[in-house]
């Protein structure tokens, strides 16, 4: 593995924050041990304890959503018992996809720290045809409206 990378301030490097992200580094170069992309990432809550450390399994799972960030969701939540991570923090090697972004708003994850810039700002695969069943949007909106009355009652 390469050396950390230089900053201007060496308690930067030394700082908390730079110890997972060293760890999300150190997943990533094992991600790639692996033969997935190397990307790796790491959770941790308020008072510092890791809940869950990880990289890229979408080849070895064959996942397409394994994503490093997805992965450490995963274990954080069975780990707490909870599928809200509330008070944590997330770690990524990379700034994270719009699928991985939207799954961290869904965990309600209070902070996500990222050290690589995408290159791009869209995903460059191509958009999944989009399209809507009529016949069945009463039963499925049904279905919904029934389990949130039943929650508010
Ligand atoms: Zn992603």
């Amino acid at each position: 593995m390469k050396p950390p990378p230089t900053t201007d301030s060496p308690t930067e490097w030394l700082s908390p924050q730079a110890g997972y992200m060293l760890l999300a580094l150190m997943e990533a170069t094992e991600a790639a041990n692996r033969g997935e992309v190397p990307i790796g990432a790491v959770v941790s809550d308020a008072q510092g304890r890791i809940l869950a450390q990880g990289g890229n399994q979408t080849r070895s799972d064959l996942d397409p959503t394994a994503h490093a960030e997805v992965v450490v969701l995963r274990q954080a939540a069975r780990r707490r018992g909870d599928h809200r991570l509330l008070d944590t923090q997330l770690h990524v090697t990379l700034q994270p996809c719009p699928m991985c972004l939207e799954a961290l708003r869904q965990a309600r994850v209070t902070t996500v720290v990222y050290a690589g810039q995408r290159l791009w700002e869209h995903s460059p695969l191509p958009p999944c045809s989009l399209q809507q069943e009529k016949a069945s949007e009463e039963v499925a909106v049904g279905l919904l409206s029934q389990f949130f009355q039943q929650k508010r009652a």
